[in-house]
């Protein structure tokens, strides 16, 4: 039996609920793959700057240096917002620290919720795409000045930055259909001139049985909610793929069905649901886990290279939506709780594995 130690994080707001949901699933993979999963549960956000004064600390940091991979649940909540400190600078620091450059968003229709999204069935249907976020560079790590009557954030990419998340992108379409859409604002900004030459260059010399199109930020807004059946994987640089991956992300009927994957060149990945900390709802086990227990699939996937027991986890989260179970941001009545034993259980009963897709990182 092999052992796999997971630093959890469970943060703030619906976060510890969420996190719960996931673990749990986490169990019954383990149950049933003959796995073992040590969770090392620290403070992270709000929790973390009520006991310590600081939103993450060096004993978070050491626990998930120790791990192989990390999950999240949420931070924040407007109980910290005028506190000197904010919650969210935990998650931007845990990011900066483990160097995680690749945000990985997957957008799935599943069939069972075409009548939940916002747009037409005859758009949705189908829908199978992943957006490659570059994280760690951009207009939001650039310099940041204020004067009187002014104020900048500088906007910087450098070639190794653009390399890195082109090759992740490509290696993803290569197990996939094969597409990759780079999106950037060429025709205004010299960033994105470097970004269409870099992509275009490892393109050519690494990775031509890949189909790649460029497109324009304003466009594949636009598009995204026209045919976002044309896309398979979207590439893109950070501000305009945090935009671009909510914009996708609702196209399933909730941001609570959303996951995330966050990988660096090495060390543990971090792992977590797309959605906030939903004070709204928070402790009333009314949050959907399934955010949460699709990102355990990635951690099992992207963090632990298990790949069985990650569509295990992704079919048991189909099969309970075709059986009709929904919770109440998909005007159902199930619990955060009980959704999240409905899928665990069925991880533990199911035994094939319908759409087994092998995704590569390296
Ligand atoms: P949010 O995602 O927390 O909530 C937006 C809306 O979606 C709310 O109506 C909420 O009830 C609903 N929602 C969110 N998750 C849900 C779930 N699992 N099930 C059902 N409904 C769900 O975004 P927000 O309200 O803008 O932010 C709240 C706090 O979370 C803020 O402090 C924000 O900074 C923080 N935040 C944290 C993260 C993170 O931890 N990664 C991400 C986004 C926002």
């Amino acid at each position: 039996m092999k052992t796999y130690k997971i630093a959890l994080l469970p943060g703030d707001g619906v976060g510890p609920e969420v996190t719960r949901a996931a673990v749990e699933v986490l169990h019954a993979v383990a149950d049933r793959f003959q796995h073992r999963f040590v969770f090392d549960e620290h403070l992270i956000g709000g929790a973390s700057i009520d006991a310590t004064g600081e939103p993450l600390t060096q004993e978070t940091l050491v626990a998930c240096r120790e791990a192989q991979a990390i999950f999240l649940g949420a931070v924040g909540g407007p109980r910290w917002d005028k506190s000197p400190r904010r919650p969210e600078q935990g998650l931007l620091e845990l990011r900066k620290a483990f160097g995680l450059f690749a945000n990985i968003r997957p957008v799935r229709i599943y069939d069972a919720l075409i009548p939940a999204s916002p747009l037409h069935a005859d758009i949705v249907a189908g829908v199978d795409l992943v957006v490659f976020r570059e994280l760690t560079g951009g207009a939001y790590f650039g310099e940041k000045r204020r004067g009187e009557d002014f104020a900048s954030d500088q906007c910087i990419y450098t070639v190794i930055e653009i390399e890195r998340i082109a090759r992740a992108a490509f290696q993803a379409a290569r197990a996939r259909e094969g597409k990759v859409t780079s999106v950037d604002k060429a025709n205004v900004l010299e960033t994105s001139r470097l970004w269409r030459e870099v992509v275009t260059r490892v393109h050519a010399e690494e990775y031509p049985d890949v189909r790649l199109e460029h497109a324009l930020i304003d466009s594949t807004a636009m598009q995204l909610i026209r045919k976002p059946r044309h896309y398979d994987v979207i590439l893109t640089e950070n501000m305009f793929g945090d935009i671009l991956s909510d914009e996708a992300s609702v196209l399933g009927g909730s941001i609570g069905l959303a996951p995330s994957a966050s990988l660096g060149a090495e060390g543990p990945g971090l792992f977590e649901p797309v959605h906030g900390s939903a004070p709204d709802i928070a402790g009333r086990d009314l949050c959907n886990p399934i955010g949460a227990i699709l990102s355990a699939a990635l951690l099992l996937r992207y963090g632990l290279k298990l790949l069985d027991e990650a569509s295990a986890v992704e079919a048991a989260v189909e099969h309970v939506l075709d059986r009709g179970a929904r919770t109440a941001d998909l005007g159902g009545d199930i619990g955060c709780q009980a959704m999240a034993e409905l899928i665990a259980d069925d991880v533990l009963r199911s035994v094939s594995f319908s759409h087994h897709v092998q995704m590569h990182w390296g």
